[in-house]
């Protein structure tokens, strides 16, 4: 996820260019399973101090349902919009300084959106996926997955009293 921004600092502020992408990032990190390709469109605007990268990306990541732990697809839509700034200045060629939690343009006019795309699909997680929306979960006593059907610890739970009702029937 490199591109190479030295054509368009050149150009004058506002100039822009468009990007299709479609790139397997399976690899991206090591807590992440994903599935799909990351398939969107990319802008960048040059702007005064920099280029602005605007985005809209998908994806798709295995993940595990909060209630029963069974893997599922979920899929990830997200934005970016970030301004990445020259480590040298065009015309100079001198270093510019910076501040650590800036997005830099590296000294070969290279964006790399590897880091903020990282950080963008983390942000873009469910906190609790679920593998459906009736998802019934697990038995906590049995571990029995209820979506496959009920155990039998909900039977030897019924209150003794209606027990008694029933035998009385
Ligand atoms: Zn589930
Ligand atoms: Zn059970």
């Amino acid at each position: 996820m490199r591109f190479n921004v030295a054509q368009l600092l050149k150009r004058a502020t506002g100039s822009s260019r468009r990007y299709q992408m479609r790139e397997g990032v399976e690899d991206l990190d090591l807590e992440l399973v994903i599935r799909e390709p990351l398939v969107g469109q990319i802008e960048m605007v040059r702007t005064v101090d920099g280029i602005l990268v605007r985005g809209e990306l998908t994806t798709a990541l295995e993940l595990r349902c909060d209630r029963c732990l069974e893997p599922l697809i979920q899929e990830v839509e997200f934005k970016i919009e970030e301004e990445f700034r020259p480590a040298l200045d065009m015309s100079t060629g001198a270093q510019l300084p910076y501040d650590e939690e800036e997005m830099r343009i590296d000294e070969h006019h290279i964006i790399d959106l590897t880091e903020l795309i990282r950080q963008s699909i983390f942000l873009a997680l469910p906190m609790h996926p679920v593998c459906r929306l009736n998802c019934f979960g697990f038995c906590d006593r049995c571990g029995q997955n209820l979506n496959e059907g009920a155990c039998d610890c909900s039977e030897s739970m019924v209150d003794p009293r209606l027990e008694i009702l029933r035998k009385l029937k």
